[in-house]
C-alpha cells in the first residue's frame, strides 16, 4: 500500500521520540505522567512493604523479642501500608482525571495545527494521511502519544518490582554455609537468566507478530472505516438502499474478518504458551530460592522471617524482568507513532512543515480607497500539470461590481482564491494599492474580503455567532444582516432565536437546508462588513424567488463596496458594472452586459444564447 509509509525507526530513535513526547505532555500538563507513574510505583511497592514488614514482625515473634518491638513493627507496617495505600490513591485520582485531559489536550494540538496549517498544504494528500495514520494508530492498536504515560507506568513497574525484589531478595545471594559454591544459588541465578531471556524472545516475537499484524491489516482496517462511515452517514445512505447494496457492502470484510480472526488466534496462542513456560520457570526459581534459604536458615544464617521474605521477593524478581522487557519492547513500538505525531504537530525536525506561506508586514487600510490589480497571474495547484489561471491581468476597484462567469473549471473559483491569499499566484503578481499583496499582513488583507464560497461551511455552533462568527456580537446587527439575506423570519421562528444550535451535534440543535444554510453565509459575509464582497454561485440553493430577492437586497448593500459574482444564471450577472468571461482559465472577455453580447463572436453571447434558449418557448 503506497500510502502505509512504513517507518522502520531504530531502538534509540524510538526511546528519543518517547521522551520528546513525554516533554510534550509535561509542556500540555506537568501533572500527568508524574501522577500516573508514582500511582504505579505506591501499587507495586505494597506487597514488597507487606513481606517486609512481616518477616520483621515473624523475627521479633520467634526470637522471643520484647513487645514493644513488635509492637513498634506492627506499627510500622500499619503506617507504611496505610502510607502507601494512601498516596496511591492520591496519585491514581489525579492520574483519571489527567488521563482524560490528555487525550482531549493532544488532539487540541493536532487541530491547532490544522487551523493554522497554510490552506494550500490542507489540500494536498498527505496532510489528511497523516492524520487518518495518527488517529487509526491510536483507535486501532492504542500506539501514539496518548499511550505513553501508561508505558513509562509499566516501566516503573517493571523497575519497582525488581529493584524492591532484588532488595528483599538479597539474603540468598550472600554466601552459602562453609563458603562453598552455593550451587542452589547459582542454579537459581540461571533459572532466572533464562526466564529473562524467554521474556526478551516471547515478548519480542509478540512485538513483531503485532507489527506485522498492522501492516497486514492497515488496509482492510481502512476500507472498515470506510464501511463503518458509510454505515451511518445519512448521504451515502439513500444511496446504498436505493442500489440494494447492503449486502455487497456487508460482505466486502468477510475474507479479511477470517485473517483478522487467524492473526489475533496466533497471538493469543504464543501469549498464552509463553505465560506457561514463564509460569514453569518461575515454580523452579521458587523451588530453588526455598531450597538455597533453607540451607542457609538450618545453618543458622537467616532467621525464619527472612525465608518467607526472599522466598516471596526471589520468586516476584522474575515477573519484575518481564515487565521491564515488556514495557521496553512497548517504548520500541511507540516510538514511530510518537514520532509521526511530533512531526504533526511540528516538534519534529520541521517545526513549520504546514506553513511555508511568508506573512507580509503592511498593514491594510480597510477604510480608504483599493485597487487590486492582477499583472500576468498565473496559477498551477501542487502537482497538477495544467494551469488553473495563466496570463490574467485585471483591475479591480471600490464601488465597481463584477460578475465573473464561464464554464466549470474555467479557474473563476482558483482566482477567488488567489486573491484572499489561500494560494499564492505561481507567476505574475497580485497589487493592492500598488504593492504586492504577499507584503501585507494576512489576516489583514483577508479582512479586505467577505466571501461566500461555493462550498461554504456554516459551522456547528450557535445562530447568532455563526453569523457574526464570533461570540460576542452586536444582536441588532445580526438580526439585519438575516434580514438582509432573507433568513430573519427564520431565524425568529428557532426555539431559542439567535442561541438556536445548528447541527446535531447539541442536542436541540436544528439542521439546516440548503437554502436556509446559504441565507446564514450570506448574512455572516454581510455582518463582516468587508469593503469586498465575493458570492461565489451564492444562489445555487435558492429558489428563483429567493434568488431575485437577495440579489436585489444585497446590491443595495454593497453599493458603495467592491462586489464580484461568480455566477452561473447569466442573467443575475447583467446588471454588474463589468463582467469578466473566464475559458479554459484565461480571461477572454471583460466588459459590461450590453457591450458583451454585441460581440456576437464573443464567448459571452455564446454562453448567454445558449441559456437563454431555455427560457423560450
Ligand atoms: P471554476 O470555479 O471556474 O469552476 P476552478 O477554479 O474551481 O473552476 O477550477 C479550475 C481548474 O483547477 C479546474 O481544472 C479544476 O479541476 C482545477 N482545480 C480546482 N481545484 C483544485 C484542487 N484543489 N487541486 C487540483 N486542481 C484543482
Amino acid at each position: 500500500m503506497k500510502q502505509e509509509r512504513k517507518r522502520k525507526v531504530p531502538f534509540l530513535k524510538s526511546v528519543r521520540a518517547v521522551f520528546r513526547t513525554v516533554r510534550v505532555i509535561f509542556r500540555l500538563d506537568w501533572r500527568n505522567i508524574p501522577s500516573f507513574v508514582l500511582s504505579q510505583v505506591f501499587v507495586t511497592i505494597q506487597p514488597f512493604a507487606a513481606l517486609f514488614f512481616s518477616a520483621r514482625i515473624l523475627d521479633a515473634l520467634t526470637t522471643g523479642a520484647p513487645w514493644e518491638t513488635v509492637l513498634n513493627w506492627v506499627l510500622g507496617a500499619v503506617t507504611c501500608t496505610y502510607g502507601l495505600y494512601l498516596l496511591e490513591r492520591l496519585a491514581t485520582s489525579v492520574s483519571a482525571v489527567e488521563g482524560i485531559d490528555l487525550y482531549w489536550r493532544l488532539y487540541q494540538e493536532m487541530s491547532r495545527v490544522m487551523m493554522k496549517a497554510d490552506y494550500e498544504e490542507l489540500e494536498k494528500p498527505e496532510i489528511g494521511l497523516a492524520v487518518e495514520r495518527i488517529e487509526r494508530a491510536t483507535r486501532m492498536f492504542w500506539y501514539g502519544p496518548w499511550e505513553v504515560p501508561g508505558v513509562l507506568m509499566s516501566f516503573a513497574q517493571g523497575l519497582t518490582i525488581t529493584l524492591s525484589a532484588l532488595a528483599l531478595a538479597w539474603p540468598v545471594f550472600t554466601p552459602a554455609p562453609g563458603g562453598g559454591i552455593p550451587w542452589e544459588t547459582i542454579l537459581m541465578v540461571a533459572f532466572l537468566v533464562v526466564s529473562a531471556v524467554y521474556s526478551i524472545y516471547s515478548e519480542t516475537k509478540l512485538y513483531r507478530m503485532k507489527e506485522e499484524n498492522i501492516t497486514v491489516l492497515a488496509a482492510p482496517l481502512r476500507l472498515q472505516n470506510f464501511l463503518f462511515n458509510y454505515a451511518h452517514v445519512s448521504l451515502a445512505a439513500k444511496d446504498i438502499r436505493l442500489y440494494a447494496m447492503q449486502d455487497r457492502l456487508s460482505g466486502l470484510l468477510e475474507k479479511t474478518d477470517r485473517k483478522v480472526e487467524e492473526l489475533s488466534d496466533a497471538r493469543a496462542k504464543l501469549r498464552s504458551f509463553s505465560g506457561g513456560v514463564r509460569g514453569a520457570l518461575s515454580q523452579a526459581i521458587t523451588c530453588l530460592a526455598y531450597l538455597a534459604v533453607g540451607v542457609r536458615a538450618l545453618a543458622g544464617l537467616l532467621t525464619v522471617g527472612s525465608i518467607v521474605q526472599v522466598a516471596g521477593a526471589v520468586t516476584q524478581l522474575a515477573e519484575g524482568v518481564r515487565v521491564l522487557v515488556y514495557s521496553v519492547q512497548h517504548i520500541r513500538m511507540q516510538g514511530p507513532h510518537c514520532q509521526e505525531y511530533l512531526d504533526f504537530i511540528g516538534e519534529g525536525d520541521d517545526p513549520n512543515q504546514y506553513r511555508h506561506q511568508k506573512d507580509g508586514t503592511l498593514p491594510v487600510d480597510l477604510s480608504g480607497d483599493w485597487e487590486i490589480v492582477c499583472e500576468n497571474v498565473g496559477f498551477r495547484y501542487p502537482g497538477a500539470k495544467e494551469w488553473a489561471l495563466r496570463g490574467l491581468n485585471l483591475r479591480l476597484k471600490k464601488g465597481t461590481h463584477y460578475a465573473l462567469v464561464g464554464r466549470n473549471g474555467s479557474g473563476k473559483t482558483t482566482f477567488v482564491k488567489l486573491l484572499c491569499r489561500l494560494y499564492d499566484p505561481t507567476e505574475g503578481r497580485i497589487l493592492l494599492n500598488g504593492r504586492d499583496v504577499r507584503e501585507y499582513r494576512r489576516d489583514e488583507l483577508r479582512r479586505l474580503f467577505a466571501v461566500v464560497f461555493q462550498d461554504f461551511q456554516i459551522l456547528a455552533l450557535p445562530l447568532g455567532q455563526n453569523v457574526a462568527a464570533a461570540s460576542h456580537y452586536d444582536e441588532a446587527r445580526v438580526k439585519d444582516c438575516l434580514r438582509q439575506a432573507g433568513a430573519l423570519e427564520w431565524a425568529e421562528n428557532q426555539p431559542q432565536g439567535l442561541n438556536q444550535p445548528l447541527y446535531e451535534v447539541e442536542e436541540g440543535g436544528v439542521n439546516l437546508s440548503g437554502g436556509e444554510a446559504q441565507k446564514l453565509a450570506i448574512a455572516r459575509a454581510l455582518y463582516k462588513n468587508a469593503p469586498f464582497v465575493i458570492l461565489d454561485e451564492p444562489t445555487a440553493a435558492l429558489d428563483p424567488i429567493a434568488e431575485s430577492e437577495v440579489y436585489t437586497r444585497f446590491r443595495s448593500m454593497v453599493d458603495q463596496k467592491g462586489a464580484l459574482y461568480i455566477s452561473h444564471r447569466l442573467s443575475s450577472c447583467r446588471f454588474c458594472d463589468e463582467i469578466a468571461v473566464f475559458e479554459e482559465g484565461k480571461l477572454v472577455q471583460l466588459g459590461s452586459h450590453e457591450a458583451l453580447l454585441g460581440q456576437e463572436e464573443g464567448a459571452y453571447a455564446r454562453l448567454w444564447h445558449a441559456q437563454a434558449q431555455w427560457y423560450q418557448a
